[in-house]
């Protein structure tokens, strides 16, 4: 039936095959399709019969106003045939398309004459005389590769082919096009069925006896000079701006799948512009970057098809979102569940522009995205020392520890052969916005031959490597960057989100500058400042000084240095912070965290005070909440600093809305003494300075006792705030620095887990545990704020759940900001 035709009559792509419902919906939406037919699924063999074969020709002719020249109807402009197929659903394997059927001795010089560029026309013909060949007539694909080998020109590959046909099946190649015709569909049709076919679909879950439709479309044909094909996309896919490109072939189109690279698209008959309507049309239909194949004859536009352009990327989905919504196209959510939020984090990093030729070094977990380039620095001195000569460093090391995060932070990015997705190194790198690979476990470091070796390469200190943070790869040498560019379009996107959105997105930052980062990218607060990394690097001594002092009047002297440091600290960031919200958590490190990586201590005593401190389990131990209730002074002292500083930014103007948070509590009685101690600083900057500072006090959720609890806990806490690495951590009893090294790559494997849980939410167990303490802290508090500041509140899938369970905000690492305002009104969507 001609195109148009099935869908009129309701028929669909079960019938029609894709194609055909393509070509369909095209003469639907009032688009210029070459003439053609679709013979539905099942019917193709109908085509073998001479009959129906004539029939369906003289239809075509029809549609086309032309004639298979010069036959018979002399007075007419000379046709071709083209035989395609399509499957109900999209398949990549389907068999090649058959063009210039029809073409016979009767008519080739009359058409070499018309058209010209004979070598073209006859390698169309020997191309179709050898497929219908090997598949109606079951001619040796041996004799036929001989043949071919023995004729290279298709000018006597022609002969060759027409004379082997008669040997083999002692009859002529038929010149008759309705013949010709049923021979061709009966080839497409037995490739199709063929046992290659059949294995093709059985690799891709299809079917083995799923069927195709045919389609029988004019090639019409004319000048040369003025007819050619071509294929064009709406987009520039690297602005993401309309701008219709592609290339343009003069002539007839081939059979070849490569027709050589063709002219620009400006070559085209009627210029790039005759495109516009047709794109203009298709855009908004698909809701998609389009895609066509289109013929022009007598400047005449046709299509020859037309779909959504596969993985577009980010930019050109961004702006084709925007472009409609603000054509009135579509609406503003229509526009934001355009952009799934995986494929924006693409536009907010920078990335390497891969040429196929790269040196792969090493492939490790993909900790942190971005793209960076820089030489190989082995020791954290070494990062510092480069760095500070304005070179780029690649920090490499087997993991890192809270004394490498200056070097970590100079670096342009960190490559580690151990830890995972919760690692130190990955934790850090993320919160900084630099890339990172972890668990890179096929790299040896020797740090002695100062060498990283990898798949059988070798690299010295000083080698340049390129890092992609976003696919876990490591290549040796530079490989060019593009910088990421947020563009003024999905600034537009994301502001259509926050209308949409229910849960608030704030940030995990520890810094002035990770804040600024992280509210330039739409963050409404912070969700979590992490007081122990204030100490990291220059201050490390401080909370040194505290773990190890000996005495009442050293660890006094110890609280007092680090009070003032971490006030002026807090005033620059609550400068930053302005009017938002703040929740600031009291100290959590595991000790050992702090404590001299070179084991030198001052004398015998403090060296005792250390092993005193030893522990097994670090991150089961003397950590958060626990360390305060055995040092005492060290948490008022903390809130002391933080209420000095909101006294000192209140008198500029500025009223940050302060809530301090208790790290890793599990008893209801741990939490009651903490917020006793927070009282007591506040209560003491009162009476000092006059002011009575504003602030919530809450407690997170990180253990699977404090979840339990949450209504007790709520009872006491103001807001709640899940850490939901801790509580993946204690759920699962899976370590989170060393779960992805040593048993997740085969857990994964093995389908016993389908994705970290340290970075996609586990909905049954974590999740359940999420959801049941908010229920039960709503209960006794029904205004309790509860938000999330574990990794998870950065991820699109873990957000969905969040939002499911009536979170108020989620917390995430500065750069993870825009993805999750976008996942939150996905998920709200
Ligand atoms: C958590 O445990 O989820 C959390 C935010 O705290 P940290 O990662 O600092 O342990
Ligand atoms: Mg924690």
């Amino acid at each position: 039936m001609p195109y148009g035709q099935g869908r009129a009559r309701g028929l669909g792509a079960d019938v029609l095959g894709v194609h055909g419902v393509e070509m369909d919906n095209l003469v639907a939406l009032g688009l210029p399709v070459v003439p053609g037919l679709t013979v539905p699924i099942g019917s193709g063999t109908g085509l073998e019969n001479r009959e129906t074969a004539s029939t369906a020709i003289d239809l075509l002719e029809k549609l086309a106003v032309r004639g298979i020249w010069p036959e018979v109807r002399t007075e007419r402009r000379p046709m071709l045939m083209h035989l395609r197929c399509s499957a109900p659903v999209a398949v990549s394997a389907l068999p090649p398309a058959i063009s210039a059927i029809g073409l016979s001795s009767r008519n080739i010089d009359a058409l070499v004459e018309v058209i010209g560029r004979e070598r073209d026309i006859y390698d169309s013909w020997a191309a179709n005389l050898r497929f219908v060949a090997e598949g109606a007539l079951e001619i040796d694909t041996d004799d036929l590769d001989d043949l071919d080998d023995d004729h290279p020109d298709s000018r006597a590959r022609v002969p060759a082919l027409l004379e082997l046909i008669e040997k083999s099946t002692g009859a002529t190649f038929p010149t008759d096009p309705a013949e010709q015709l049923g021979l061709a569909a009966k080839a497409m049709l037995a490739r199709w069925a063929s046992p290659r076919g059949q294995r093709a679909r059985k690799a891709l879950s299809l079917p083995g006896d799923l069927g195709i439709a045919l389609h029988v479309r004019a090639l019409r044909l004319g000048s040369w000079d003025e007819s050619g094909y071509g294929s064009a996309i709406s987009r520039d896919l690297e602005s993401g701006k309309y701008a219709p490109h592609g290339v343009f072939h003069l002539g007839v189109r081939r059979a070849d799948p490569n027709p050589g690279p063709g002219a620009p698209l400006t070559h085209t008959p009627g210029g790039v512009q005759i495109l516009d309507q047709i794109f203009a049309t298709l855009e908004p239909h698909l809701r998609a970057v389009a895609e066509v194949e289109f013929e022009v004859r007598d400047r005449q536009l046709a299509l020859l098809s037309a779909g959504a352009l596969e993985h577009p990327g980010p930019r050109a989905v961004t702006n084709l979102a925007v472009d409609l919504a603000t054509g009135q196209s579509i609406g503003r959510s229509e526009a934001v569940r355009m952009l799934e939020p995986d494929l924006m984090q693409d536009l907010l990093h920078a990335q390497l522009t891969l040429s196929g030729r790269e040196q792969l070094l090493a492939h490790g977990l993909p900790a942190s995205p971005g793209a960076a380039i820089g030489e190989i620095a082995l020791s954290s001195e070494r990062a510092l020392r480069l760095a500070a000569e304005g070179k780029n460093v690649v920090l490499v090391a087997s993991e890192t520890s809270p004394a490498d995060v200056p070097a970590l932070l100079a670096a342009t990015a960190v490559i580690t052969s151990n830890g995972g997705l919760a690692s130190h190194a990955a934790v850090v790198a993320r919160g900084a916005g630099r890339p990172a690979v972890c668990g890179a476990t096929t790299l040896r470091i020797d740090l002695g031959a100062a060498t990283v070796t990898s798949d059988g390469i070798t690299l010295s200190e000083g080698d340049t490597v390129s890092v992609n943070g976003r696919t876990g790869d490591v290549y040796a040498g530079a490989v060019p960057i593009r910088p990421a560019e947020p563009s003024p379009e999905l600034e537009v996107l994301l502001g259509w989100a926050d209308e949409i959105r229910e849960l608030g997105v704030r940030t995990n930052a520890d810094n002035a500058e990770d804040a600024a980062t992280a509210f330039r990218l739409g963050a409404e607060g912070i969700g979590l400042c992490r007081t122990e990394h204030q100490f990291l690097g220059d201050q490390l001594p401080l909370v040194q000084r505290l773990v190890l002092a000996e005495s009442e009047a050293e660890e006094i002297e110890a609280i007092a240095a680090l009070t003032a440091a971490q006030q002026s600290d807090f005033t620059e960031l609550l400068r930053v912070v302005g009017d938002r919200p703040i929740t600031v958590r009291l100290l959590d490190a595991p000790l050992h965290e702090f404590l001299p990586s070179d084991g030198h201590y001052r004398d015998d005593a403090q060296a005792e005070r250390a092993a005193a401190t030893h522990e097994s389990n670090p991150m089961l131990g003397l950590r958060g909440v626990r360390f305060a209730m055995v040092q005492t002074r060290l948490y008022p002292a903390q809130a002391e600093a933080l209420f000095r500083a909101w006294v000192t930014v209140n008198a500029e103007g500025l009223t940050p809305a302060l809530e301090v948070m208790v790290p890793l509590v599990s008893l209801p009685g741990e939490l009651t003494e903490a917020i006793a101690q927070v009282h007591r600083a506040a209560e003491t900057v009162a009476a000092d300075t006059g002011v009575t500072v504003p602030y919530l006090v809450g407690s997170m959720i990180e253990t699977p006792r404090a979840a339990l609890l949450a209504a007790p806990l709520a009872a006491e806490a103001q807001f709640l705030s899940f850490g939901t690495n801790d509580l993946t951590q204690l759920t699962y009893g899976f370590s989170r620095d060393d779960v992805e090294k040593t048993m997740l790559a085969h857990y994964l494997e093995h389908g016993l887990l389908t994705n970290s849980p340290f970075a996609v939410l586990d909905r049954d167990g974590v999740g359940a545990l999420v959801s049941l303490a908010a229920d039960n802290a709503r209960s006794v508090r029904p205004d309790v704020k509860l938000g999330v500041c574990g990794e998870h509140g950065g991820d699109p899938e873990s957000i969905a759940f969040l939002d499911s369970v009536g979170l108020h905000y989620v917390s995430c690492s500065p750069r993870r900001v825009p993805v999750a305002r976008l996942a939150a009104a996905h998920a709200a969507l």
